[in-house]
């Protein structure tokens, strides 16, 4: 009996003891720095002379992990373990499967403040934004394997007489999961329990930024007794194995967050039938966003401040979901541009893993490059309201930046900035604010403020984003609360944390009998 899903719940580090045991879970995960980390192929550790170097954001000379580089033979070794693995772990029952990823969330729960600590330094997550990424992946680990006994029982199907007809699911066999770098534990986690608990072998290539909280998880799924093979752990250059791995002709899925740009090259190399190749691939490609509040002129204004400064900053702006665009109603816009500024000048930045601040450091030099171009960009576009300082003189740190008044059609309303930028533009009525709100290639996230009852309703259905959010941010979404993904070119709307997302990994399978 598995009692029904749960989010995991924040920690609150407001309170001196919760401050003082993740002091202490930092401490212990810098006694662990540098550590040289293997490939695992079939349940072998395998150091590689080729490495990873992954560094602490906040502090360039800190190295958090060496991490061996897998080679196209050693794809091409994973996908034989994984095949072979396959043969048996599509026997397991969904319960026995479902059973594993519970006992995984148990022991990440058990280790909670060590794998933020990871978080902080691998990633440079603020302490409450690590935490929630944590979180998150034991939300996904719970809530898969209960979605997975669910669908285990299959769906009923009408039978005639002298007719028994039956509806279950399948697994298909291995694929390949590739994640971003920021939500490293969260993505990771979800994108490689998903299809695990569904049946199928993994090769998981994690990103550059943070393979070693990657390879944690990996620990992680060993321990709960994930057999051999399941999942094979092969980091690499994506230019040596990235589309080696998409090519395949034995990889089945291909589960992908990231870019646009990668999203889209993933999905046209997919479609292509490899020699031998007997089935069709499924790619699942969650990519990037440039998400939009709108601010009626009806609105709470602390309200819209809020919502717009923490769905901007938060984590940096290094959300798909974060608040890029803010568009208001012009007879309100100058009161709400204030409030944020207020709100902004309050936010605190600094090295996460050496105190607990608000913003840390963007992730690596070239993140860290192009937001700086994009606020040059910004200052012939509009005006810099608020913010625009940069130093990467020890870490990658970009202040939080505000813009006003800037036309809909500036490049930094249209393009994917993924850093602590967010610009103001004002509009006549609601008419013209959901056209600006749609007027970009993403739909990911978006949110309204508004008391507007007819307002929201129009919204609803005319704001064409995956995930629409009223009166309040469009970020932090839940798993089994507010299922994930997007419209346009965000992606194929996977809706991952969501009731449909095991599907993608099974196929449904009809028998008839007549007796
Ligand atoms: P990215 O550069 O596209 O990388 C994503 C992953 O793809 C990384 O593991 C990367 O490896 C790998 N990769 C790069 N080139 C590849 C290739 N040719 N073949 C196979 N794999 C390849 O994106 P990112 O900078 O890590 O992540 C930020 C993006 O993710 C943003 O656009 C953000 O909006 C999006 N995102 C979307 C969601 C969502 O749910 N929609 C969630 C989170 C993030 P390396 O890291 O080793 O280069």
């Amino acid at each position: 009996m598995v009692l029904p899903f749960k989010h995991e719940p924040f920690t609150d580090f407001k309170d001196e003891r919760n401050r003082q045991e993740f002091e202490v879970a930092l401490e212990q995960v810098k006694g662990e720095l540098g550590k040289d980390y293997p490939l695992v192929i079939n349940g072998e550790k395998i150091f590689t002379d080729d490495k990873l170097i992954s560094i602490n954001p906040g502090n360039k000379e800190q190295v958090i992990g060496k991490v061996s580089k897998a080679t196209k033979g050693h794809v091409d070794q994973a996908m034989d373990s994984a095949n072979h693995a396959f043969k048996t772990w599509k026997t397991w029952t969904a319960e026995e499967r479902a059973d594993l990823l519970f006992r995984a969330a148990a022991i990440v729960r058990r280790r909670k403040h060590e794998f933020s600590a990871w978080l902080v330094l691998d990633a440079g997550k603020p302490w409450d934004q690590a935490d929630g990424d944590t979180a998150e992946g034991i939300d996904f680990l719970e809530y898969y394997g209960r979605q997975m006994i669910e669908l285990g029982k299959g769906k009923p199907l009408a039978d005639r007489p002298n007719e028994h007809n039956a509806y279950f699911y399948q697994p298909m066999g291995p694929g390949v999961v590739i994640p971003p770098w920021n939500f490293a534990f969260a993505i990771v986690c979800g994108t490689v329990a998903a299809p695990i608990v569904a049946g199928n072998p993994v090769l998981l290539k994690p990103s550059e930024n943070t393979p070693v909280i990657a390879y944690k998880l990996v620990e992680v799924l060993e321990e709960a007794g994930l057999p051999k093979g399941v999942l094979n752990f092969i980091p690499g250059d994506p230019a040596e194995i990235g589309d080696y791995l998409v090519d395949h002709k034995e990889t089945h899925f291909i589960n992908f967050t990231g870019s646009r740009q990668t999203g889209t090259r993933i999905y046209e190399r997919a479609a292509k039938v490899q020699d031998g190749q007997q089935f069709l691939k499924r790619v699942i490609a969650e990519m990037g966003g440039k998400d939009t509040i709108i601010v009626d002129k009806d609105a709470d204004l602390e309200l819209a401040a809020d919502a717009i400064v923490n769905s901007a900053f938060g984590f940096s702006g290094q959300k798909c979901s974060a608040c890029s665009r803010a568009v208001i109603h012009q007879d309100v816009y100058d009161a709400v541009l204030e409030k944020s500024i207020e709100l902004t000048k309050k936010l605190t930045v600094g090295n996460p893993s050496e105190e607990n601040v608000y913003m840390g450091p963007v992730v690596n030099q070239k993140q860290f490059d192009k937001i700086k171009d994009y606020i040059e960009i910004g200052k012939a576009e509009g005006e810099l309201a608020y913010g625009g300082g940069t130093d990467d003189s020890q870490g990658f740190f970009i202040h939080p930046t505000i813009f006003k008044d800037v036309g809909p059609k500036a490049r930094i309303m249209q393009e994917e900035i993924f850093g602590p930028v967010v610009a103001f533009t004002r509009a006549a009525d609601f008419d013209e604010m959901l056209e600006i709100a749609n007027n970009t290639e993403y739909g990911l996230t978006g949110a309204v403020i508004s008391n507007n009852r007819e307002h929201l309703n129009r919204a609803r259905y005319e704001f064409h984003v995956g995930n629409l959010y009223f009166n309040r941010g469009c970020t932090a979404a839940i798993v089994g609360y507010q299922p994930f993904g997007g419209f346009k070119m965000s992606g194929t709307d996977s809706k991952a944390g969501g009731p449909d997302y095991l599907q993608h990994f099974l196929e449904a399978k009809i028998v008839s009998e007549t007796f």
